[in-house]
């Protein structure tokens, strides 16, 4: 078996990516991308083929997943604070309490990762019990 190199050239970024000892090494020589590049590629794309649950907002990565039956609290993103999501294509607000985030887009790669929605914590009233209001 003929051992592939360590080291290659991305070849989005251009950059020299050694991936000895990962363990998607193989993966990533294959592709030839970074760990970076494809890191945030294979976001962007997983992204594409999700309707909506994955974007962007204000230069930041944000997934919002499904709530599990019976998640609450520490389980869920944010400690499970709800946020409203407003898609800027137009599709449907939608609000979250299972909000995660991927951390900011890196300055280059900021032009693949445009902003695709606006979001905003939501501070749901809650109804105090035997109260008559
Ligand atoms: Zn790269």
């Amino acid at each position: 078996m003929t051992k592939l190199p360590d080291r290659f050239t991305c070849q989005h970024c251009g950059k020299e990516e050694r991936v000895g000892r990962w363990s998607h090494g193989a993966e990533l020589r294959e592709k030839r991308l970074c760990f970076n590049c494809d890191f945030y590629l294979s976001w962007r794309d997983e992204a594409a083929g999700r309707s909506g649950d994955m974007f962007v907002a204000e230069g930041t990565l944000y997934a919002a997943l499904e709530e599990p039956d019976g998640a609450h609290g520490s389980t869920l993103g944010f400690g499970g604070r709800s946020f409203r999501i407003d898609y800027l294509d137009g599709r449907p607000a939608r609000i979250t309490r299972n909000l995660w985030t991927q951390g900011a887009v890196p300055d280059e790669f900021k032009e693949l990762f445009p902003d695709t929605a606006v979001l905003t914590e939501v501070f749901l009233q809650t109804t105090v019990k035997g109260s008559k209001a």
